[in-house]
């Protein structure tokens, strides 16, 4: 059985013992879970499908970026402000849902309002660049909604929905938990090379409001920091470069819940940093960026997404 019948087979299980039509209502999609049936699939952790790399991977992207600094004429350590909007990035966010038609009732309908607010969560989170809902689209469509990272049904979904990606952020919310993730984005560096793939995509029930532990909307906000050029803080583990970022301390490993006293997984200086939006704690956790990230970010922008300001 492949993961798309078994997940319909699940669905219409559910439906067929609990006699309910609606998963997920429509009117209150922020706050209604998919049925237990449906759930019992969906991963029980954070998993980011943001490609981890390799580190010699990591080596040529940094030289990329480092001879990108050079020919645009950026001075060695130069530091743009941290706590500073650089400017607002217009959002483009696509609903994709999936509607049970015969049975009636869908699932991942979200609303303006609901799109609305994860994207104040963006704002809230990031102190360089603020974020404005522009477009709002609502897709039924059953191979998007419970699409994987590099299959033809995301080049599908991205090519008929996305808008400009040198001007606009892409937010897809699809089915990406019946996967097994949470979301996943593109990096900074690869927009001019696949312009069409660009953007991030969370699973629908991590906005604002979705299931716990997720649901402050913070999934968005760590793809979006991946969409800007950050890795993961346990990006090479314990390694010297880790994330190459200075003021992240080095991390083993993904941190998973979310406690106060953080733990200390390498012998470099530092303790793990949980807090971070690019480890894995839970939302109630992920509370911040570095200025060693901003700053990242900022050099992002202006290296590979200097049309995306409003
Ligand atoms: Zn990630």
């Amino acid at each position: 059985m492949n993961q798309k019948s078994g997940v319909l087979g699940l669905a219409v299980a559910a439906l067929l013992l609990t006699g309910s039509v609606c998963l997920l209502p429509q009117s209150s999609a922020t706050t209604s879970h998919p049925a237990a049936g449906a759930r019992q699939i969906k991963p029980l952790v954070r998993v980011c499908g943001t490609s981890d790399l390799v580190e010699r991977d990591v080596d040529l992207i940094e030289r990329f970026i480092a001879a990108e600094r050079r020919r645009r004429g950026f001075k060695p350590g130069q530091v743009l402000p941290a706590n500073v909007s650089l400017g607002t990035i217009p959002v483009a966010f696509h609903c994709v849902y999936y509607d049970f038609g015969f049975f009636g009732g869908s699932e991942g309908l979200l609303t303006e309002a609901d799109a609305q607010a994860q994207v104040d969560a963006l704002s809230a989170a990031y102190t360089n660049v603020d974020f404005s809902l522009e477009i709002f689209t609502q897709t039924q469509n059953y191979d998007w909604f419970f699409h994987s990272p590099g299959s033809q049904a995301e080049r599908n979904m991205k090519l008929s929905l996305g808008a400009d990606s040198s001007e606009f952020l892409n937010i897809y919310s699809t089915g990406l938990s019946y996967v097994g993730l949470l979301g996943y984005a593109k990096f900074p560096w690869n927009q001019r090379k696949s312009p069409e793939l660009d953007g991030v995509v969370i699973s629908y029930d991590s906005i604002p409001g979705g299931l716990a532990p997720y649901d402050e909307g913070d999934t968005a906000v760590h793809e979006v920091g991946h969409w800007l050029g950050l890795y993961h803080t346990f990006q090479g583990g314990c390694r010297r470069r880790n994330d190459t970022v200075d003021d992240t301390p080095a991390e083993a490993a993904p941190f998973y819940g979310c406690v106060t006293a953080q733990p200390d997984t390498c012998p470099a200086p530092g303790v793990d940093p949980i807090f971070n939006f690019m480890d894995y704690s839970d939302d109630a956790c992920l509370i911040e960026f570095t200025p060693g990230q901003v700053d990242r970010m900022n050099t992002m922008i202006q290296l590979f997404r200097p049309n995306i300001f409003q």
